[in-house]
């Protein structure tokens, strides 16, 4: 209710070209038929699947810039919900004990004001019925990996996270959230963190994937 009332004074709109869609519409019709039905697994370093509903490229490329460094986050409603439909059909008969996203550096979020992988978490879990918890910290305020080249990212990400104060992780069956996977990297050090602190089983899903060709 209180969601509709809102919608009348800020609609939602369509994340790819921005156009005012109606309540409970993720996307406009037009982008709706141009996005593709990607939906794919790929293993990331650790030896982890990391699925994503979209490639990073044309239409979800520019989103996915204008919600993480542009403020546009009414697009976290589109790849949540995109997100979890791939959960459900790739990591179906899974049962997770909870959802967790990769963190930012607390500088980084002191910039950015938002966690942009954690927003898309949050809303997946609830779609998904899962409980969301922050599961990992960000202990180093290294380089940001988009900015390095594919050797330079390996050494990079080494050891710039750490399991959450008083968190245990220990037995449980975890889906960890990104935004975008290129190397699979990041997720594989959250990954190693994760198995060391006693997890079960770590799957991962990223909003898009990045061809490394
Ligand atoms: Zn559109």
């Amino acid at each position: 209710m209180l969601d509709r009332f809102l919608a009348l004074f800020f609609p939602p709109k369509c994340p790819y070209c921005k156009k005012v869609i109606a309540f409970g519409e993720s996307e406009c019709e037009v982008c709706g038929k141009e996005l593709p039905d990607f939906a794919r697994s790929a293993k990331i370093p650790s030896g982890e699947i990391c699925i994503s509903p979209f490639v990073y490229d044309s239409l979800v490329r520019s989103a996915i810039i204008n919600y993480k460094f542009y403020g546009q986050k009414y697009s976290a409603d589109s790849f949540s919900k995109a997100l979890a439909n791939t959960v459900k059909s790739e990591y179906a008969g899974i049962d997770f004990d909870t959802v967790t996203a990769v963190p930012l550096s607390k500088q980084r979020l002191r910039q950015r004001g938002y966690n942009q992988s954690e927003i898309v978490a949050e809303k997946a879990a609830k779609i998904l019925e899962i409980p969301y918890e922050r599961l990992v910290k960000k202990i180093k305020n290294n380089r940001e990996q988009h900015e390095l080249s594919i050797e330079e990212r390996k050494v990079n990400i080494k050891n710039v996270y750490a399991l959450e104060d008083k968190i245990s992780v220990s037995r449980k069956t975890i889906l960890l959230i990104d935004d975008v996977m290129t190397t699979g990297y990041t997720l594989a050090e959250c990954c190693r963190v994760l198995k060391d602190g006693g997890a079960s089983a770590i799957y991962c899903a990223a909003i898009a994937v990045k061809s490394n060709s």
